[in-house]
């Protein structure tokens, strides 16, 4: 998708990992903050994707404001501290490999949010109506499940 009126075409929308301050300018950019905050298209965020779609980010201020949750960036340490870790993901497996690069956690979270994974005592999945976050990238698996479930109960 690289123009808003993409947007009216698709059901469904994948923010993806990368870098969260590049996302937002470029959302900025060609517009797309705008058309998101009024549009209920269901939205997948992953690690920077989930920054962009947090109300609140630690120090900093959030931006799509979707999901009523505070995140905190690069909370597992630098990029030589990226790791995978097996998840328990509720709802949809408890064997999911999930890549962590220099990725946040989601720090508190508001009612009607619900949890469906954690790495020790930190957040790393949760769900809201139409949005799911993950701090990880499924995308850089083969494992298509946690996409799949995007699909089946926020797209479908
Ligand atoms: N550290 C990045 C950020 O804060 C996210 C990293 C990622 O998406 N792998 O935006």
């Amino acid at each position: 998708v690289k123009k808003v009126e993409q947007l009216d075409e698709i059901d469904g929308l994948i923010l993806p990992g990368g870098e969260s301050t590049t996302l937002r300018r470029l959302m900025d950019l060609y517009g797309f903050k705008e058309k998101l905050q009024q549009s209920d298209l269901p939205i997948f965020g992953t690690c920077a994707g989930l920054i962009v779609l947090a109300k609140d980010v630690e120090g900093e201020t959030g931006y799509l404001k979707k999901l009523d949750i505070t995140v905190e960036r690069n909370s597992f340490g630098r990029q030589v501290d990226s790791f995978e870790a097996e998840l328990d993901i509720k709802g949809i497996a408890e064997d999911i490999e999930g890549v962590f690069i220099r990725a946040p956690h989601i720090a508190n979270v508001e009612e009607g949010v619900e949890i469906l994974s954690t790495v020790g005592d930190k957040i790393v999945a949760v769900k809201q109506g139409k949005y799911l976050g993950v701090s990880f990238h499924p995308e850089l698996t083969d494992d298509y499940r946690v996409t799949q479930y995007f699909i089946d109960h926020m797209v479908k």
